[in-house]
């Protein structure tokens, strides 16, 4: 049986995640109806939930996600503050270890990341966007506890979406079908997007994948007594010589989360008293000691599918009409560098602009919007793959001469920014994603980072504030 044949006006989400939410915003008022299909059931509160695994885990929001969140749901920000979300100023509340040493700390307010447990951010999110679709033309539906199973159509048109309901409700678990102008595919990193390519009859998109064999764990702690707690977060990345890393960061309610991360052969540990032992290892003491001043509030977490994955559906003829891939479908990134969130909304901002300048649906808007979306992947792509390549497997997609520059040249501005405000801002830029990478090869920054020379960053974690 089909259902919702409002079809060409209607539209479907497959997953109420966070780049579903950020689809609906953009589609607001561009379709008649939205119908989000999200597999979990919302738990009470903001709680953490079986569909979004990672969210265990720290999740910094970028500042260029922020914005972009901002200006699809006006006073997020604020809501996320409102809700306990941290505002960490990149370099001064951030305090970075780099293979060099300490970086300098810069009262810079150009970049204010946000921290804040997942289950608090998204639920911000899901409550605005569905408050912002209340006060619009497009009605809004959600499917909770409804699971797409696959797409409907064929080869060239994707016409609506397959889906099971899992807990017996509307209609039991047979399958049933919703038909739709448009279906976003917004499920995640498990997105099972090239197998209903198939069976569809097309061929799976082109996918790159560049995997640097990290593997995460977490646990969330509070400081002892919150007086001597660090007035910063604090981020030891592992690097080629020493691949264990470590980072200790506030989140809402005076907790902090703790992770440590390690290449392949130096993954870390799930056992709580090896966990302690383990973030003596990385390269510096300093969370090692942070963590003797805090109690644990919770279990380790383990997390270790990080790998890079890109799927090309913005290529030409990659994607069938009536379909869109936003988000970790699209495209998921080693987590260590905090960008898939702030690509999720960024991308969500590219959609919501290309429905804007072209009138909404219409026929090759789908692809015009995807290369949209691709666009923001791209300075985001280049960062992470470029950092990863030297940990990547043989199995990877080869380097290029592009890429293999791009390395060399990242390796030296980072030892740069770490010491110099002009090439760390810059840096903070592109990490932010605010400024496309051309901005690292400035004259300017480029004579800098080529020429200058590599001093030594700072022997401990700095506690002075240096104006800029
Ligand atoms: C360990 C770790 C740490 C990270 N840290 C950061 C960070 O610091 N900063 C940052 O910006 N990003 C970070 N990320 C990335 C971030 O988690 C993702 O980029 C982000 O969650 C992408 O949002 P999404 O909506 O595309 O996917 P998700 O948030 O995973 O949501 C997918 C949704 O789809 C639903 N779903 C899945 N399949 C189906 C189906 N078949 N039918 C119906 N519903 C379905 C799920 O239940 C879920 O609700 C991290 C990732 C990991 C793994």
């Amino acid at each position: 049986m089909t259902e919702h044949s409002n079809g060409g006006r209607g539209a479907i989400v497959i997953g109420g995640g966070l780049a579903g939410m950020l689809a609906v915003t953009a589609l607001l008022g561009h379709v008649e109806t939205v119908t989000v299909v999200e597999r979990d059931r919302y738990p009470e509160g903001r709680a953490f939930r079986k569909g979004v695994p990672q969210a265990r885990h720290l999740h910094v929001l970028l500042s260029g996600g922020s914005l972009a969140m901002e200006e699809l749901l006006p006073g997020t920000v604020a809501a996320l503050g409102e809700a306990g979300a941290r505002g960490l100023y990149l370099s001064r509340d951030l305090l970075t270890r780099t293979p060099t040493g300490w970086q300098r700390r810069f009262d810079e307010r150009r970049h204010r990341s946000l921290s804040v447990t997942r289950p608090v951010l998204d639920s911000v999110v899901r409550e605005r966007a569905l408050r912002a679709a209340a006060e619009s033309a497009t009605r809004v539906e959600v499917l909770e506890a409804t699971e797409a199973t696959g797409l409907t159509g064929d080869a060239g048109q994707v016409t609506g979406v397959r889906v099971r309901s899992r807990d017996g409700a509307r209609g039991g678990r047979s399958e049933r079908e919703l038909s739709a102008g448009l279906v976003v595919d917004a499920s995640g990193r498990g997105s099972r997007a090239p197998q209903w390519f198939a069976e569809l009859g097309r061929s799976a998109p082109q996918e790159e994948s560049v995997d640097a064999g990290l593997a995460y764990a977490t646990r969330m702690y509070r400081p002892k007594d919150p007086d001597t707690a660090p007035d910063a977060g604090v981020t030891i990345p592992g690097w080629p010589e020493c691949p264990r890393g470590a980072a200790y960061v506030p989140v809402e309610d005076g907790n902090w989360l703790a992770i440590l991360s390690g290449v392949r052969g130096d993954h870390p540990p799930t056992d709580a008293a090896e966990f302690t032992a383990f973030s003596a290892t990385v390269g510096d003491p300093y969370i090692h000691e942070l963590l003797a001043q805090a109690e644990p509030q919770s279990p380790v977490h383990a997390f270790r599918d990080t790998r890079n994955r890109r799927r090309h559906f913005e290529r030409p003829g990659a994607l069938p009409e009536g379909l869109l891939v936003l988000g970790d479908a699209a495209c998921t990134f080693n987590p260590i560098y905090g960008q898939g969130m702030s690509v999720a909304a960024l991308g969500a901002l590219a959609v919501s602009g290309t429905l804007a300048a072209g009138g909404g649906l219409r026929p090759g808007v789908t692809a015009e919007a995807q290369r949209a979306v691709a666009r923001t992947v791209e300075p985001a792509w280049l960062t992470a793959v470029g950092a990863d390549r030297p940990y990547a497997s043989p199995d990877d997609a080869t380097a290029g001469l592009g890429e293999r520059l791009s390395s060399w040249y990242l390796d030296r501005l980072a030892a740069r920014a770490a010491i110099d405000p002009v090439v760390g801002a810059a840096f903070r830029d592109v990490l932010s994603l605010t400024a496309p990478p051309t901005r690292l090869v400035a004259p300017q920054i480029a004579l800098r980072t080529v020429f200058l020379p590599r001093h030594p960053a700072l022997p401990s974690p700095p506690v002075a504030i240096e104006a800029i």
